[in-house]
């Protein structure tokens, strides 16, 4: 099934000068999601992890519809101010400015899922989160891995990603 074919490019957004790929879809068509879904395991060990991380917000919905499938629990990482108390925070740099994350401490080993690996921004700082949480991260997983605006290795973490765009 041609994945690709299925992703909107959007000039422009959100700011000028952003190619945006936009997976919704993907996630509009049944059959696509589930083979997206099903490729973005295909190389992970399902018995070695307990549950599946989602960044908010699309990874939100990758990671919840990966724990279901699999039958693995969901647990997320938001931003500032949304989750209720106790949770632990890390704050990073942003192009512009800078962006907090929030999750609840736990135990387990987990596989981090976002929709879109872009700088890496924010994959290495949820990352980072996980690890203080008290989370074992075993990979990563990303629906789309944006390979030219990054170079990161993710300190040792193997990185699965579906769809590669230079
Ligand atoms: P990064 O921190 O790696 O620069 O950006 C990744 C985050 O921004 C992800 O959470 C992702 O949802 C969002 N993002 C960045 N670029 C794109 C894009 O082209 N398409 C989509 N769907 N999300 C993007």
């Amino acid at each position: 099934m041609d994945l690709q074919a299925l992703v909107r490019n959007v000039p422009d957004f959100p700011i000028p000068g952003v190619l945006f790929r936009d997976i919704s879809p993907i996630l509009e068509a049944p059959a696509a999601l589930n083979h997206a879904l099903e490729q973005m395991v295909s190389h992970v060990d399902l018995d070695a992890i307990d549950a599946f991380v989602g960044v908010e917000a699309r990874g939100f919905i990758l990671g919840a519809a990966l724990a279901a499938r699999f039958g693995k629990g969901f647990i997320p990482v938001r931003k500032a101010g949304k989750l209720p108390p106790p949770v632990q925070s890390l704050s990073y740099e942003l192009e512009y400015g800078k962006a907090t994350l929030e999750m609840r401490a736990g135990r387990g080993r987990i596989l981090l899922v976002d929709d879109v690996l872009a700088t890496g921004g924010t994959l290495t700082a949820a990352l980072t989160l996980c690890e203080r949480s008290g989370y074992e991260v075993v990979d990563i997983a990303v629906l789309i891995n944006l390979v030219g605006l990054h170079a990161l290795t993710f300190r040792g973490k193997a990185i699965h990603s579906v769809l590669v765009y230079d």
